[in-house]
């Protein structure tokens, strides 16, 4: 059962009472159309099941995000409007889709009463509010803020807010959100204004989206926005290459300052302009995430995290850090003496664990890899970049010779 089938069933059963007028049709067909519209990075990068097992993203309904405290909550997601006048060649939403569905929208104080009563009934802590654009961008994030200003002030909810900024939308609708919203957010989805006229024809890349994101990062400095500003990419609909995407994000981190980029892997859906390229592998979603975390967790140089890369600019299917270690770690590291930055660069060891070992070795040599393994250290992934105690893995020695 999927989480928005759940909560259509929870409100016919009585167990909590949205709206007399709730139309079950509309709160599945919204929630369903957000399942694209990533906000975490929280599914398996193993496709076990494919989409629709337990815990996969792909599901529209629910979702998780960290607050700025740290904490993971559950947020109701659901589009605004499923209507929408742009031509995005891979959603099913746009205007050139030829699978026809039905149109919903939300009345604002309807979408602020199920977030209410969705929360009062502690299935959700928060709300992911995305949108299509409607038939004008301005009146539909004007609806958008509406229901979540009912939210903040009249029914006084201090639950968590990502809200989505439309492409195009006015600075002043920014600035009301980011009075309201803890995050938000307006979707970048590739690399360049080139790519951009592939991906959808209609969108403004330079103007209504760049320049929107500068406007939001500005306004930061001024208004608190307590999770920040993030992005979403969609990957591999139109033949950028990872490391293509991986620089803009970097440009993302450093030039617009957001907290986050997220990656939605392109899949083909029918009726779409793109509904008979190839389904791109979800690995290749996870592998970018790998290399994002190398850049904004373990700041490793941008030069460095590039030799990951193959010649084409792609990322192999395999941990970008171990790649770069089998290029770059031609002796072994000795725990014992190495610094923060060398042990950092072995598989196997991250930021955590690093600063554990040495914490660790100021009282004591390290001697036995257990002993590295109970500080943290993934030990099958680390030996073979290691000296520990002058003993050295023999999968090291193999490559030396
Ligand atoms: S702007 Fe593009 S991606 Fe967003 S809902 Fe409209 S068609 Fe879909």
């Amino acid at each position: 059962m999927t989480a928005i089938e759940k909560i259509s069933n929870l409100a016919d059963g009585g167990r909590f009472d949205a709206s007399d007028r709730m139309d079950y049709s509309k709160v599945d067909a919204l929630g369903q159309g957000t399942k694209y519209d990533i906000c975490a990075s929280t599914a398996s990068s193993r496709d076990v099941s494919g989409a629709g097992g337990i815990g996969d993203v792909l599901r529209g309904g629910l979702c998780h995000s960290f607050t700025p405290d740290g904490r993971c909550v559950s947020l109701f997601k659901t589009l605004y409007t499923n209507s929408c006048s742009h031509q995005c060649n891979y959603c099913p939403n746009g205007a050139g889709c030829q699978k026809k569905t039905t149109k919903y929208a939300y009345e604002p104080e309807e979408l602020a009463q199920i977030t209410l009563a969705l929360y009062k009934g502690n299935y959700i802590e928060g709300l992911f509010l995305s949108s299509g654009i409607g038939g004008n961008e301005d009146v539909t994030q004007e609806k958008m803020l509406e229901a979540v200003e009912l939210l903040r002030k009249k029914y006084l909810f201090n639950g968590y807010i990502h809200l989505k900024i439309l492409p195009g939308a006015s600075d002043d609708h920014i600035k009301h959100a980011m009075s309201l919203a803890d995050r938000v957010s307006i979707n970048l989805e590739t690399v360049s204004e080139s790519y951009m006229k592939e991906l959808s024809p209609t969108k403004d890349y330079r103007n209504d989206i760049l320049q929107k994101q500068r406007t939001i990062r500005d306004l930061s400095r001024k208004t608190r926005l307590p999770a920040g500003q993030t992005t979403q990419m969609v990957v591999g609909a139109v033949g950028e290459t990872d490391k293509e995407i991986f620089q803009r994000c970097v440009y993302e981190y450093n030039e617009m300052q957001l907290k986050r980029v997220y990656y939605s892997v392109f899949t083909p859906i029918e009726g779409t302009a793109f509904q008979n390229l190839e389904k791109q592998p979800l690995w290749r979603e996870h592998r970018l995430y790998q290399t994002d975390w190398l850049y904004r967790v373990y700041n490793l140089p941008r030069k460095e995290i590039e030799i990951a890369f193959d010649d084409a600019g792609f990322l192999p299917d395999m941990d970008p850090k171990m790649a770069i270690a089998r290029q770059t770690l031609d002796s072994p590291v000795d725990p014992n003496t190495a610094e923060y930055d060398e042990l950092l660069r072995v598989p196997g060891i991250g930021p955590v664990s690093a600063e554990r070992i040495i914490l660790a070795r100021g009282n004591k040599k390290i001697t036995k890899s257990r002993e590295l393994a109970a500080l943290g250290v993934r030990i099958n992934r680390a030996k073979a970049f290691l000296e520990i105690n002058g003993w050295r893995d023999a999968t090291l020695m193999r490559w030396l010779t």
